[in-house]
């Protein structure tokens, strides 16, 4: 696929940018290969850290320059920038405060001597990465593996050339020296081949279930550890004590934020039938009252989707839920103006025979169902292909706790939508994928545990 930068906004191409060699990546991967295998990688954390500390200050410094970047390719409103490049800053300072730490030897108990686990790089790793949040996606790759030290070559998504050429300057910049981290302009085949090759050890990638079953099976094939981060058709369940008001704030946030496109995103309202009616009318409310518009406009409340084919996507799945019975109760259409703008969208009575039921919509588009118990909540939740987030909403924490270790999903926020931060842990299960990223179990991916064992004299 070409490297083009569209604007959303207005369908215009701004620039293309020209695809990179195998004799390119070659020299990228054994300027990688060579740092793994220097003092750099191998030897003291605290020069690896210090890169990370510069690169947070970077991008604190650059912070209204990144988030118009990053508003410009991919369409996201500059609200939303603005808070994606204030995490990625502080996802580097974390891992630069708490990478040691993470990564110091673990002593074991055992009754065959003094042993302990040391925790070493593994080798380049292969990241490919998606759209939606073109720099802080990078970074729950760079940061903890920079601190671990292995090398990364990165394949960014075709529609984000500038953020991923942005992203490889500031860490060249922050003082990484060549290798830590090589964007590469390459397609699907070039990819497949660089797992094969001998230097790279790993692969983590985050987007569609299609390009993670590619690149876990090149990667099963040459026996190489991978991490997959997919998509989610997440629940949002509110109980009929909650806080309805606050659900529908909450819930009209996590199913519009970034136009429905973020794979944590409610997609699925699960309400209890005595509050069923009032959430919904005031979910409707929300959503005619969103301002569709420019997304550097600080009025606007929903912009455009990130391209063509990621609307025109959206406007088929919703059309075939409706013809295959699906009731549209709000919304439904593209919006006739330049750009790729879609209605916020509303679904009701989908049935389980309807495709919808375990479809991921990747836009503004939520289903809403209705339930009677906490038994038909579990069984509708755990109803789906993926398992990656989810929220409860109730007044009764424990219920909620309870009905939260029942839902079979990598996370549940409970009476809020906590998108992500550094300490916290990010991965699903099902066919969302596997492994983690962020936290302490981030780090952990892609190192060496290894056991160390004296003797006992
Ligand atoms: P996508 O098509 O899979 O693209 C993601 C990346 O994979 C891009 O860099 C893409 O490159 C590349 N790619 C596509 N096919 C490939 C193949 N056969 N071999 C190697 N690379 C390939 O994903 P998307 O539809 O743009 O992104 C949205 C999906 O990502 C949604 O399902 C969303 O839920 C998921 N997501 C998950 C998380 C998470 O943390 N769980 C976070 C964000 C997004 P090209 O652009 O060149 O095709």
């Amino acid at each position: 696929m070409a490297y083009q930068t569209i604007n959303p906004t207005s369908g215009d191409v701004i620039k293309t940018w020209p695809n990179h060699t195998d004799q390119h990546i070659e020299e990228a991967l054994a300027a990688a290969h060579r740092l793994y295998k220097s003092e750099w990688s191998k030897g003291a954390i605290q020069p690896r850290l210090n890169v990370l500390r510069k690169l947070a200050d970077l991008i604190d410094a650059r912070s209204e320059s990144l988030s118009r970047i990053i508003t410009e390719e991919m369409g996201k409103l500059i609200v939303e920038s603005r808070a994606e490049v204030q995490v990625v800053a502080q996802i580097a300072r974390y891992y630069a405060d708490n990478a040691a730490r993470f990564l110091a030897p673990v002593k074991i108990t055992s009754e065959l001597g003094d042993a302990w686990i040391e925790h070493h790089p593994i080798g380049v790793l292969v990241a490919v990465e998606p759209w939606n949040f073109p720099l802080y996606q990078l970074m729950r790759v760079l940061a903890p593996n920079l601190a671990a030290g292995n090398p990364i070559v990165a394949k960014h998504a075709s529609n984000v050339p500038h953020c991923a050429s942005v992203f490889e300057a500031l860490v060249t910049e922050a003082g990484a020296p060549r290798g830590a981290w090589t964007n590469l302009f390459v397609t699907s085949d070039q990819i497949g081949n660089i797992i094969a090759d001998h230097r790279v050890q790993g692969a983590a990638m985050t987007g569609s279930e299609g390009a993670g079953s590619a690149i876990a099976a090149q990667a099963g094939k040459h026996l190489k550890k991978s991490t997959l981060e997919m998509g989610g058709n997440d629940v949002f369940v509110i109980l009929e004590d909650a806080d309805i008001d606050k659900a529908v704030d909450i819930g009209t946030f996590s199913r519009l934020h970034v136009a429905g496109q973020e794979c944590i995103g409610a997609k699925r309202f699960i309400v209890h039938e005595r509050v069923a009616s009032a959430f919904l009318e005031k979910f409707t409310a929300a959503f005619k009252a969103v301002t569709i518009g420019d997304p550097l406009d600080e009025t606007t409340t929903l912009g455009p989707l990130s391209s063509q084919s990621a609307r025109d996507n959206v406007a088929k799945q919703v059309k075939a839920a409706v013809s295959h019975g699906a009731t549209l109760h709000y919304g439904g259409a593209v919006i006739d103006r330049p750009g790729y703008f879609f209605e916020p969208t509303i679904l009701t009575n989908v049935t389980r025979d309807n495709p919808a039921y375990f479809e991921e919509f990747f836009g503004p588009v939520a289903q809403v169902y209705v339930v009677r118990s906490d038994d038909e909540i579990v069984e509708l939740a755990n109803d789906s292909l993926y398992g990656l987030a989810g929220v409860v909403f109730s007044r009764d924490i424990d219920r909620a706790a309870k009905l939260a270790s029942r839902i079979e999903t990598g996370a549940i926020w409970i009476n809020t939508f906590a998108s992500t931060a550094p300490e916290l842990p990010f991965g699903g299960v099902k066919r969302s994928g596997y492994g983690r990223e962020l936290s302490e179990l981030g780090i952990k991916e892609f190192v060496n545990q290894k056991l160390v064992l004296v003797a006992k004299p």
